[in-house]
């Protein structure tokens, strides 16, 4: 008689609690191991994981948990490993042709909706839409404006469209590289564009990120500064333009919008207290510097 027999399955059950324990003491955060978890099990609610933290994973799950749980710690974002993100109350679907949609852009939304009207029809256009986050978030709580996101890349396009679709926000698409193959004229521009120096230490940390939507020349502001220029041949007298950016860039970023011609230029903190957003308002032509022609820089 063999004395040999599978090893007891009951040695690799383990429960949701172990799991967790498991994932924690390999290095993850505590969000991400429960985010991954409930991904995992089909479940949305962190209350539910306390709630059933003694049951079991099949052998089956713990080995997919494990497989997640090594990509996080490879600096995969956990929206790219679950699918999707929630940004200013919707649920976008995202994956690596895309930016994982950052809570510090809903500064960016606030001030936009401070500046539309509730009920009057505007003209609004977010460019390098990436996952369609901006422009989405202000379809919604602005169904009556006009709301056109614009990118680069065709892979963002396909992105956005689909969360659109799903989210059954008509929202226009264009392609293009910020305004050069946009023809229309709009009352509020924004945009979170790459702002990040080509060879900033935490570039390894997001690698998995599309690197067109990250960085942008030596010092990070070659995207920001053709924006600029191409901005207030598209703006209404009145109209404004606002701009996410990093950290330590306000001041310069004031300065560019200041040289283009904007008035009233400002900044705005996010929720960690970081300069986040600057902006400024477009009055009219006579306004800018002359020495600024506008819509006449290319660089990209
Ligand atoms: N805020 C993001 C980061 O620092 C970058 C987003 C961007 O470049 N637009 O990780």
């Amino acid at each position: 008689m063999s004395s040999s027999s599978a090893p007891s399955q009951s040695h690799s059950v383990i429960t949701l609690a172990q799991a967790l324990r498991q994932a924690r003491q390999a290095g993850l955060e505590r969000i991400d191991a429960q985010l991954l978890l409930l991904h995992l099990l089909g479940q949305s609610s962190r209350a539910w994981l306390l709630a059933h933290d003694d049951q079991a994973l099949t052998p089956e799950q713990a080995q997919r948990y494990a497989a997640l749980c090594a990509q996080r710690l490879d600096a995969v974002p956990v929206a790219y490993l679950t699918g999707c993100k929630e940004f200013f109350g919707l649920r976008l679907q995202v994956d690596n042709r895309v930016l994982d949609p950052r809570p510090d852009t809903e500064t960016l939304v606030e001030w936009a909706l401070a500046l539309l009207p509730a009920a009057a029809p505007c003209r609004v256009a977010d460019l390098g839409t990436g996952s369609g986050a901006i422009a989405l978030a202000l379809q919604s709580q602005r169904p009556q404006a006009a709301v056109t996101a614009v990118d680069v890349s065709p892979d963002a396009l396909a992105v956005a469209r689909a969360n659109a679709e799903r989210l059954q926000l008509p929202v226009r698409f264009r392609p293009s590289s910020w305004l050069e193959d946009v023809p229309e004229v709009f009352d509020l521009i924004v945009s979170n564009p790459p702002y990040i120096r080509e060879d900033d230490p935490h570039m390894p940390a997001l690698r998995h990120e599309p690197r067109q939507a990250l960085t942008s020349g030596a010092d990070g502001l070659a995207d920001i500064r053709a924006i600029a220029a191409q901005a207030p041949a598209h703006l209404q007298p009145g109209g404004w333009l606002l701009l996410e950016h990093g950290w330590d860039q306000a001041e310069a970023v004031q300065a560019i919008l200041r040289e283009a011609g904007f008035q009233d230029v400002a900044s705005r903190r996010d929720l960690a207290g970081q300069w986040r957003c600057t902006g400024g308002q477009w009055r009219d032509a006579a306004a800018s510097n002359p020495a600024t022609p506008t819509c006449s820089r290319t660089v990209k």
